[in-house]
């Protein structure tokens, strides 16, 4: 048996969006900027994609850049506003202390260049407020950037709502929505968001291709350099097939969004409630406002990573920490700013189901953790020092 379950880190292409870039790298290859046929033909592709991508976040064509993915587009986001603030004489930032490193690492960057980056605490449910939000906005803020879905613990956030703070504020807002699209409705005017960053990959498109939305008049500064593609704010031939890919893909998400979130919240339910009766585990982030795909428990007594090779013996693909983190030594960012201690944010593990996930795979995924976990407590000298008392216990049960 095999069982994918870190669908956060990335996804299996649907067929619908590798049969919608077939054409693109076969007969339709030209590039969009060549003016004979084969090229405009490309070129009518990219605006039809551009437009249908518009439909699913309720936007304008023109309010959309294709970029590499989302890292891109998050780097292109705040380099943006910050630029916009910086002429305005406008330099501190807000954001939160567990949003992806795509985020985390350019407002570092922005730190150096002399701007003041604000990290809002995340409460231990995995969850900011609009209240804390409207706080810490300041006259100088240029912006204000929280993800829609943690990509770890899977939290959703009152976007609509942090949103409307902002505008009322007359603060810019960024969403890494990269998480949520396709997964979560999105509706850029309802739910008042400025700029929004997303990802084929994670909703069953291509790597390596993403888009970021800036409401009209939103000047975006450039990342990559060269030529006019995109109105000049993107350089660099545009990847055609990926896009294709895309779209295809992110109108499938959202045709099948409600058919197939109600499936997938029952079935990760089952596997909480599964999870939930192994002893001294629990479960990271708030129970009712989460993506309907993700399970995420820490365990005391545990390595993730001797967690996750055993988890590959028995056939299942899950994650401890993010993708990104794993080879390094340290405790996932996100599970410290909920406030996990150290030593159980490193037994943690992150189970991302999918579309193809059924009852059979979730019991199958029940039974191998709590044998691989009792297992590796057998084994584990911490353990046996939770169990004699040695060492207090971090959960009560
Ligand atoms: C995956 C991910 C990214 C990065 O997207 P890439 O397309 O892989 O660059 C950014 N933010 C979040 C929340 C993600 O899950």
């Amino acid at each position: 048996m095999h069982i994918y379950a870190d669908n956060a880190a990335t996804t299996k292409m649907s067929r619908t969006a590798i049969e919608a870039m077939l054409p693109y790298m076969d007969k339709i290859y030209g590039n969009p900027s060549s003016l004979y046929t084969i090229g405009q033909e490309a070129k009518e592709a990219l605006e039809s994609a551009r437009e249908r991508i518009a439909v699913c976040l309720g936007c304008t064509p023109r309010e959309i850049t294709f970029t590499s993915g989302g890292s891109e587009a998050d780097n292109q986001a705040l380099l943006s506003a910050a630029a916009i603030g910086a002429r305005k004489g406008k330099k501190h930032i807000i954001s939160t202390a567990f949003e992806h490193h795509a985020i985390l690492h350019t407002l570092k960057k922005l730190e150096k260049q002399g701007f003041e980056v604000e990290l809002l605490d995340v409460h231990k449910n995995g969850l900011v407020t609009p209240e804390q939000v409207a706080n810490a906005i300041r006259e100088d803020t240029c912006l204000v950037t929280i993800m829609y879905a943690n990509n770890e613990i899977g939290t959703v956030q009152p976007i609509a709502e942090i949103g409307a703070v902002c505008r009322e504020k007359g603060v810019l807002f960024h969403t890494d929505a990269v998480q949520a699209a396709g997964h979560l409705p999105i509706d850029v005017v309802a739910q008042n968001i400025d700029m929004l960053s997303l990802s084929a990959h994670k909703f069953h498109g291509p790597k390596g291709c993403g888009v970021l939305y800036a409401r009209r008049g939103i000047a975006l500064t450039n990342v990559i350099e060269g030529g006019a593609q995109e109105r000049g704010k993107r350089a660099g031939t545009e990847n055609v097939p990926a896009i294709m890919g895309m779209a295809a893909a992110l109108e499938e998400s959202c045709d099948n969004m409600d058919s197939d979130n109600f499936r997938l919240a029952a079935l990760r339910d089952r596997l909480i409630e599964g999870l939930d009766q192994i002893p001294y585990s629990e479960l990271n982030g708030d129970r009712e406002h989460r993506l309907p795909t993700n399970v995420n428990f820490c365990f005391e007594g545990i390595e993730g990573e001797s967690l996750l090779l055993l988890l590959d013996d028995k056939g299942i693909s899950a994650s401890s920490g993010s993708a990104c983190t794993s080879g390094s030594l340290d405790p996932s960012h996100v599970l410290l700013a909920i406030g996990r201690p150290h030593e159980v944010a490193h037994g943690s593990l992150r189970l991302t189901i999918g579309p193809d996930c059924d009852q059979e795979q979730i019991d199958y995924i029940i039974r191998s953790v709590e044998e691989v976990v009792t297992y590796l407590r057998n084994m584990s000298p911490f353990w046996r020092d939770l169990v004699t008392g040695k060492r207090p216990h971090v959960f009560a049960k």
